[in-house]
């Protein structure tokens, strides 16, 4: 079965009637980038910049951080990267930062990510010029954690642009393009959405966090890791109403958490009608396997009506339909 996924590794993820759909990865240590070559993806869907600031033991500076997100783009060439900016705080608390601030009841919704990073401004500058220097010359395409208002992502995207016109200013061989994104895994976003799409250009959801919280069920608690099923009515419904919207104001939508890498849940994503997963590297072949077994106009039809009037046992009728389709 590995041979026979290691032989798609260049042929495109194109569905049976020729829907073409974006296969990704994530990624977040600079030898991950060879997993693109490997697996033949599109492209880093995800770049979790933390990993470099987790693994170090003082404060990676500037010039460490920027030569590493030249490293990826260098090795991903003409192949975009999304980099997320750090995702740190909460249970991914760093010794290196003020101790107590980290001491909290619940981490995975405490002082992280982007509420982290608007409150300490200083890290994000760093990151942002180590970022916008990196991509000189090239697109760059920056994404934020946590985002749960369409003002905090309005501030983030500030914080860039000044950055950018400070290095303008300077002389400095600026970025072809920066497209900014929001990663959609605080449910409260979702009630904005005319507010956040006009000034985003992708939005992906993080399917990890999005549970935790759609179900208020911890995603580290190995005993509710069966009780709730990605493939809900709850999370598919959910999708599904920040669909049209995305569609409507010109914005690509992607998965990229876990979620999108499993083949049942992922030829549901792609029923639902989304497009591009970004996955982790081992499921890239299964998935495009997936992928090029289905028939989009079928499956798209037969999730609309699973999602209208959901069976208690979704991932049967999903799973009942595949064989009967030949995916
Ligand atoms: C997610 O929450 O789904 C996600 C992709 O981000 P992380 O797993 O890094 O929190
Ligand atoms: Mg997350």
């Amino acid at each position: 079965r590995k041979a026979a996924f290691a032989a798609l590794r260049d042929v495109p993820p194109v569905t049976r009637d020729g829907h073409r759909v974006t296969l990704m990865v994530n990624a977040g240590l600079r030898d991950d980038v060879a997993a693109l070559d490997i697996t033949g993806a599109d492209g880093i869907g995800l770049f979790r910049t933390e990993f470099q600031f987790l693994v170090s033991a003082t404060l990676p500076q500037r010039e460490r951080q920027q030569r590493l997100y030249r490293e990826v783009l260098d090795a991903a060439g003409t192949r975009p990267v999304i980099f997320r900016t750090v995702d740190i705080g909460g249970d991914k608390a760093l010794p290196y930062l003020n101790k107590e601030d980290a001491d909290e009841e619940n981490p995975a919704m405490g002082w992280r990510a982007l509420r982290l990073a608007l409150d300490r401004d200083g890290l994000m500058k760093v990151q942002a010029r180590a970022l916008i220097e990196a991509a000189s010359g090239r697109t760059l395409n920056v994404m934020f954690p946590m985002v749960s208002e369409a003002w905090e992502f309005a501030e983030a995207k500030a914080l860039f642009e000044a950055q950018r016109a400070w290095l303008d200013a300077r002389g400095r061989r600026a970025p072809l393009a920066i497209r900014y994104g929001a990663m959609l895994e605080v449910p409260a976003l979702a009630e904005q959405l005319d507010l956040l799409l006009p000034d985003i250009d992708f939005l992906s959801v993080g399917t990890n966090d999005l549970t935790q919280f759609l179900f208020a069920a911890d995603r580290a608690n190995p005993r509710l890791a069966e009780r709730y099923d990605w493939l809900s009515p709850s999370i598919l419904r959910f999708l599904q109403r920040v669909i049209g919207p995305c569609r409507d104001a010109g914005v690509d939508l992607g998965v990229c958490g876990e979620m999108g890498g499993r083949p049942v849940e992922a030829m549901a994503l792609i029923g639902l009608g989304i497009d591009r997963l970004s996955i982790t590297p081992a499921a890239v072949g299964p998935i495009k396997a997936m992928v090029r077994s289905l028939d989009h106009a079928a499956v798209r039809a037969f999730v609309a009506e699973l999602i209208a009037r959901p069976p208690r046992d979704m991932r049967g009728a999903l799973t009942d339909w595949a064989s009967r389709n030949g995916v």
